[in-house]
């Protein structure tokens, strides 16, 4: 199984999913059916399925066209309903091509939000606005415990999982969390290379998982000096429980220029 990502609005990835030599093919998030009705013309393919991780439109903007045109189901959460053909829950699962995909419940972005995690060896963790390479979502709808309940489920997923994020949103990430943790030589490393891929127009994911909780800072919010940092910048005291540890670390990133 192949993951292709394709570029949608500034800086969005609809990833596809493919088996090797197959006409057949998943889209993740498409917030816009042109850019995927274009790839699928172009390999002479056809749409078998739609994944989806929550309901923001430059996530589902282009469902109901890719709906209409190639009639495939759409699996994502229950109350899009009937955009949503297949909706889903915790422990439910999808399976694409003979990959089965399990279901985990992650509210904290948004209050829908669905991540998805392959049973492959090394496994494939369609993260949406959840996880970023270096980062995590903005709590839009949900609260600073549901987004670290969330954190702390997806770093138990095994370290070689490999982390499909949906924005391109690296380098930014990677200034804050350096700005947190400026001696961490793994995350100093990641920076260097994907600042090296972005020059040469390279996409930065997947990431890893194992990276991830080297390096992202959201991953971090129990290590001390991370926390520390993140109170220094919004002039407060260092947060004594985990919750507000993790609200000071992601208020100090939304204040973060
Ligand atoms: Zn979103």
């Amino acid at each position: 199984m192949t993951f292709i990502p394709l570029h949608a609005f500034s800086d969005n990835y609809i990833w596809i999913i493919k088996e090797k030599d197959s006409s057949r093919f998943w889209a993740v998030d498409p917030g816009d059916a042109k850019v995927v009705i274009e790839y699928g013309n172009q390999q002479s393919a056809n749409l078998e399925g739609i994944i989806i991780t929550h309901h923001h439109s430059d996530h589902t903007g282009g469902v109901q066209e890719l709906k209409d045109q190639y009639h495939c189901p759409v699996y994502g959460p229950q109350h899009l309903v009937p955009l949503v053909t297949h909706p889903l829950k915790e422990g439910d699962s999808v399976r694409v091509f003979s990959t089965e995909f399990s279901v985990l419940e992650t509210p904290g972005h948004t209050l829908d939000h669905l991540c998805y995690v392959s049973d492959q060896a090394a496994p494939a963790l369609l993260c949406g606005d959840t996880l970023f390479r270096g980062g995590c979502g903005r709590i839009m709808e949900g609260t600073p415990e549901q987004m670290l309940n969330a954190m702390n489920k997806l770093a138990k997923l095994p370290d070689n999982t490999l982390v499909y994020c949906t924005h391109e949103y690296t380098l930014a990430n990677y200034r804050f969390a350096l700005h947190l943790d400026s001696n961490n030589k793994e995350l100093t490393k990641a920076q260097q290379e994907c600042s090296q891929m972005r020059k040469n127009n390279e996409v930065t994911l997947p990431s890893l998982l194992a990276l991830e909780k080297a390096t992202n800072p959201f991953l971090r919010t129990h290590i001390p000096r991370v926390v520390a940092q993140a109170a220094t910048q919004l002039g407060e005291n260092i947060a004594n429980d985990s919750v507000s540890a993790f609200s000071q670390v992601r208020r100090a990133k939304d204040s973060f220029s």
